[in-house]
């Protein structure tokens, strides 16, 4: 049997090992239009401040492939997918190649907003620029470079954009970042903790704009800035967008497979079409996308029983989680993180809000089940909450890891539960009275057994 990957990056390159670490008599090939073997896209942002190199990235090089007999074809475009005689079309090249089993790892490609000019600027000799590959790290590096670059625009306050800010503040350019909603990180953060983000990403000298549609951008041959809604104009000689991805799904629509933002897969990672398969960012699964790299492991993996005709497994969708990778700042966000846009009732929250010290603890649970958490300026729950994730949970565990306290007023034995309260009891002003008695905060103690 021959098996016909197109997309060398996460999800297409572990396709391929847990396929061949099933089956080691399958014929597997492996076709890319980049130059390079699979290397990480996380720490491109690093590339550009030579932080990193190349090769730094390379997670697995040409030999990885060689000794699993894993066939590799670097800078091949495939133009075309032919279902009803089982072939797909290498651009430039006349002869067909055929597949009995045909995986779709095609990823995903930056986003561009309806910006004016953004579609017709975007180009490496103007100064607007996307990140999503290493040959595009090294164009802005370049750009930056020969253009003695002083001000850079990022469109987009969600991870991405942020860490891409923090790398362009560290090269020394006066850095913005103009984000449509009225906080950073909107998928990831609720109100509160997206405030105490932003005053921490301001103490790094990083301009915030929130709430700002980008209307246009400016520029006569290079960009000069962008125009917002309402007409502010803010200057920039490089300006990066990165506002979200959309899946690339242009070969499987050509082909008549069915597909929407993604490509449209069942939970066994099957196309609409006999024996083609896809994984990875350019899946759409019960109307979702995910984009991040432990849904294309999981992915990769149930794909490759599919497509060696084992036991299927299904695929339940993937637990979102994103950790924000800036020097001294900890951030993650995992699962539901606001239940009020969820359906149901019995949504418990547990919260410590630490603004002094910058630390945001909130955890969500429903039935005792752990649903979700965002962890800001302190990561000491993180294993916890990543080992528990849908499990059930000990409350008074759960608090004392958060390190959050039952106040006792010893004159009435009012309680002052902080998990519920929001507020540290400590952060309480000094002429707090007891919701019970009236007396003074002194007479509240720790309970005994915390
Ligand atoms: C700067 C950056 C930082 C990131 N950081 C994180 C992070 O910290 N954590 C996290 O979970 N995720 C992160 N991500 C997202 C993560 O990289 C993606 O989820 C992951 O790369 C998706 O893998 P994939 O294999 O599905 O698709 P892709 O990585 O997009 O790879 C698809 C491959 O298919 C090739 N291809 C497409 N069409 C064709 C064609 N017609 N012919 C031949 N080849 C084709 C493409 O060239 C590409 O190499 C980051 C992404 C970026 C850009």
């Amino acid at each position: 049997m021959k098996v016909v990957i197109i997309g060398n990056n996460v999800a297409g390159t572990f396709t391929a090992q847990n396929i061949r670490s099933l089956n080691n008599d399958v014929k597997i090939d492996i076709y890319t239009q980049e130059k390079y073997p699979y290397y990480t896209r996380v720490n491109l942002p690093e590339l550009i401040s030579e932080k990193v190199t190349i090769d730094d990235l390379i997670v697995f090089k040409e030999d990885w492939y060689k000794n699993k007999r894993l066939n590799l074809h670097l800078n091949k475009k495939i133009n075309k997918i032919n279902p009803n005689n089982k072939t797909i079309q290498i651009e430039g090249k006349d002869d067909p190649i055929a597949y009995d089993k045909l995986v779709l790892a095609l990823g995903s490609t930056p986003n561009i907003p309806p910006i004016k000019n953004a579609v017709e600027m975007k180009d490496k000799r103007t100064g607007l620029f996307t990140l999503r590959s290493i040959d595009d790290a090294l164009e802005i590096k370049d750009f930056i470079k020969s253009k003695n670059a002083k001000k850079a625009i990022i469109i987009g306050g969600g991870l991405l954009g942020l860490e891409l800010a923090n790398q362009m503040n560290n090269n020394n350019l006066n850095t913005t970042v103009v984000e449509f909603f009225p906080r950073l990180l909107p998928r990831q953060l609720d109100i509160e903790c997206g405030g105490m983000l932003r005053n921490e990403i301001e103490s790094r000298g990083i301009k915030v704009v929130l709430d700002a549609t980008t209307e246009e951008i400016i520029g006569n041959g290079t960009v000069s800035g962008i125009m917002l809604k309402g007409g502010e104009i803010i200057k920039g000689d490089i300006i990066l967008i990165q506002a979200g991805i959309r899946p690339t799904n242009e070969l499987a629509k050509d082909a008549n497979l069915d597909t929407k933002r993604g490509i449209i897969v069942n939970k066994f990672l099957e196309t609409s079409e006999k024996d083609i398969f896809a994984v990875g960012d350019c899946i759409e699964y019960k109307n979702q996308i995910w984009g991040i790299i432990p849904a294309c492991m999981e992915q990769s993996k149930i794909v490759a029983s599919s497509v060696l005709g084992l036991k299927k497994v299904d695929y339940k969708g993937t637990t979102p989680k994103s950790t924000l990778k800036i020097v001294g700042l900890e951030l993650t966000s995992i699962g539901i993180i606001d239940p009020s846009k969820e359906e149901g009732g019995a949504w418990e929250i547990l919260k410590k809000a630490d603004k002094k010290d910058c630390c945001y603890q909130k955890i969500i649970l429903k039935e005792s089940k752990l649903k979700g958490a965002i962890l800001f300026g302190e990561n000491k729950a993180m294993s916890y909450v990543y080992s528990k994730m849908e499990q059930d949970v000990d409350i008074d565990e759960l608090k004392k890891l958060l390190e959050l306290y039952t106040y006792i007023c010893n004159n009435c034995g009012k309680e002052y539960d902080e998990s519920k309260m929001g507020v540290l009891f400590k952060d309480l002003p000094g002429d707090f009275k007891c919701p019970g008695c009236k007396g003074p905060k002194e007479e509240f103690k720790k309970k005994n057994n915390e």
